[in-house]
């Protein structure tokens, strides 16, 4: 299956600290780094199979941003590529999954995150990157939504965890042997956040406790399913003084894209 990436320079709705639209072009020059290779640890070569670059979503504000989000993922959908979205904070999900939803009439999603981003609005806002969840699970886009990573959830966010049906491995419970498997189209929502800050700092919201890089790939490396596409947010350059943020990106990039490939 042939993939193709898309920036997403968005983060107006990001509560907190602004910075995740400009991850796209770091995240890129990361995984272009002569520090490593192209090749994913199961064997696929992207430096002899590459992978297509759309270039990034044009900026806008609002709704118009929300429209063409939307726009841009369905073009690459329509054209048979199988979309993973770099950058922006996680209100771009919401624009991407519904993409994705009109293209694929059953999918489920798997959601990496500190944080259910449930919400039915947060600070006054609907699209706020901690509501993304609740607009995808509303407008039933999906059909399962699993959530791995979470240490964050409140009363209130357990409630609309009930309300949608979700399925959470709260991180207290994660286990290292973890299979996950679905009988639909898989959507895989990789917020940088569910990472523990050791290995990922470059985040607005710093929550220890969390998932080791290697937990997170060994999840995505035995996921069971059809691996349609994905995003990687949350990324916030701001945060990142090493640059290892950056390469955890980037070694996601490369490890989803061959999980793709391999569906
Ligand atoms: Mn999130
Ligand atoms: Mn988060």
């Amino acid at each position: 299956m042939n993939v193709a990436l898309i920036g997403i320079p968005w983060d107006e709705n990001s509560s907190f600290m602004r910075g995740p639209a400009e991850a796209p072009p770091i995240i890129r020059a990361a995984f272009a780094s002569e520090s490593a290779n192209l090749w994913s640890e199961d064997g696929i070569d992207f430096g002899a199979t590459p992978i297509f670059d759309a270039g990034d979503v044009e900026p806008a504000s609002g709704v118009a941003m929300i429209n063409r989000i939307v726009g841009s993922i369905s073009t690459l959908l329509d054209q048979n590529y199988r979309a993973v979205s770099l950058g922006g904070d996680h209100a771009i999900s919401y624009p991407v999954v519904k993409a994705f939803a009109k293209k694929f009439s059953r999918l489920s999603i798997l959601h990496f995150d500190a944080h259910p981003d449930i919400y039915d609005e947060f600070q006054g806002n609907r699209y706020s990157h901690a509501c993304p969840f609740a607009r995808i699970m509303e407008e039933g886009l999906v059909e399962r939504l699993v959530q791995i990573g979470i240490r964050t959830a409140t009363g209130h966010q357990r409630e609309q965890i009930e309300r949608f049906g979700v399925e959470v491995v709260e991180m207290k419970d994660f286990r290292d042997d973890l299979v996950v498997e679905f009988d639909t189209p898989v959507y895989i929502s990789f917020d940088i956040d569910g990472l523990d800050p050791a290995f990922a700092p470059g985040v607005s919201h710093r929550e220890p406790g969390g998932l080791a890089t290697r937990q997170a790939l060994n999840v995505i490396q035995r996921l069971k399913g059809d691996v349609v596409g994905a995003d990687i947010v949350e990324f916030n350059p701001r945060m990142d003084s090493t640059g290892v943020t950056a390469m955890v990106c980037a070694k996601l990039l490369k490890e989803i894209a061959a999980k793709i490939h391999l569906s």
